[in-house]
């Protein structure tokens, strides 16, 4: 592996309190980057003060969007120690993105030891408070200084660090939900399994359109039959129908959620019965008018579990569990949370300690 080299920023920056702390808008003092050419690979890791890049106006990823990134967190346990939720597992993904955009692979254990680098040496900026945590956010783009579509041959990767606040600071709040019946989000065959900025472009005009009819988020259905259910924003879903959690299978065009799979495998540990498999939204709607639809929750990374209180789908509204958080959502969130900040035992080896 080879050596990642270190430039200190000349005056530290003035880590905020935690109650300062809000989503994305604050960094940390360094960052981690790298980068790639063809003929000589990944090379030239290093760590250097965070701040602004240059890039010539024809640089290729501002044009055709030949982009990947990531998000992980790292938490501060109540002993000080600093660890990352499934450091590996978010890395992996990022590798499969990349083939998805013809981006050459990374090597998993060198970008984790520059990460791991990285948040030693910015480790004061991990907030300690229940609920808080350091977003890390790993991002690749093509930098050739070209105008025309083509798989570039020069990248860049950045690592950067943003300390964040907690996502429920009063408690949960059941989110209600439009099902998108005019926009699509992505089709099997194409980028949707992908995490690259396109997919997020996609929801925008969705995403607009539900929040001013007064939806916190959209549930993106098939993109073929429109009946199918996907996922949700940047979250995956589940339903407990008759004491069964069911979540719509890998089918290509979703992405595979980290905190998906996690909750898949805690409740198969927990006994539960789980399915991946297609499940169209008028089978949710049937269960919930046979009052089988138990819960339904969101996981991703940011909330890692969003009790959902409210579905509208062609103007019919259902109300879930009495827009209470159900009590599988509750537990889920509770044993989760509580490895991350060290209150819970870590059995299933998910921190990764720096
Ligand atoms: N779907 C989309 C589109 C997302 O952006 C995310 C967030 N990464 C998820 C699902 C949830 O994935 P994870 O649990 O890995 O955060």
């Amino acid at each position: 592996m080879t050596d990642i080299s270190v430039t200190k920023v000349e005056k530290l920056g003035v880590i905020p309190t935690d109650d300062q702390l809000g989503f994305g808008k604050i960094f940390t003092d360094h960052m981690f980057v790298m980068d790639y050419a063809t003929g000589k690979g990944w090379h030239s890791p290093r760590i250097v003060p965070y701040g602004d890049f240059a890039f010539a106006p024809a640089t290729i990823v501002f044009h055709y969007g030949q982009a990947i990134f990531e998000g992980m967190k790292a938490f501060r346990a109540k002993d000080n120690q600093i660890a990352v939720f499934r450091a590996r597992h978010y890395l992996n993904r990022f590798n499969r993105s990349a083939s998805h955009l013809c981006i050459p692979p990374i090597d998993v254990e060198e970008v984790r030891s520059g990460l791991f680098k990285l948040l030693e040496l910015d480790k004061k900026w991990i907030p300690g408070k229940l609920g808080t945590s350091l977003y890390i956010r790993p991002f690749i783009i093509s930098t050739d200084d070209y105008i025309g579509v083509k798989v570039a041959s020069t990248y860049k990767l950045f690592i950067i660090l943003s300390p964040v606040g907690a996502y429920y600071d009063n408690g949960f709040n059941p989110v209600s939900i439009k099902v998108e019946d005019k926009y699509v989000r992505a089709t099997k065959g194409g980028l949707g399994q992908a995490k690259t900025p396109a997919n997020y472009a996609m929801s925008l005009n969705a995403q607009a359109e539900a929040h001013q009819e007064g939806f916190d988020q959209v549930l993106w259905l098939d993109a073929v039959h429109r009946k199918y259910v996907e996922e949700v924003g940047t979250m995956n879903i589940f339903f407990k129908i008759k004491g069964e959690i069911i979540t719509p299978e890998l089918s290509g065009s979703i992405l595979g959620g980290i905190t998906r799979q996690t909750v898949l495998e805690l409740a198969q540990s927990w006994g539960l019965k789980t399915a991946e498999r297609q499940i169209s939204i008028e089978e949710v709607y049937e269960a919930h008018a046979k009052g089988e639809l138990e819960e339904v929750f969101g996981t991703g990374t940011a909330a890692v579990i969003s009790p959902v209180g409210e579905l509208s789908w062609k103007g019919q509204k259902i109300t879930i569990n009495n827009n209470q958080t159900g009590e599988l959502s509750q537990k889920l969130f509770d044993y989760v949370t509580g490895v991350q900040y060290g209150t819970v035992p870590d059995e299933f080896n998910w921190m990764d300690h720096v």
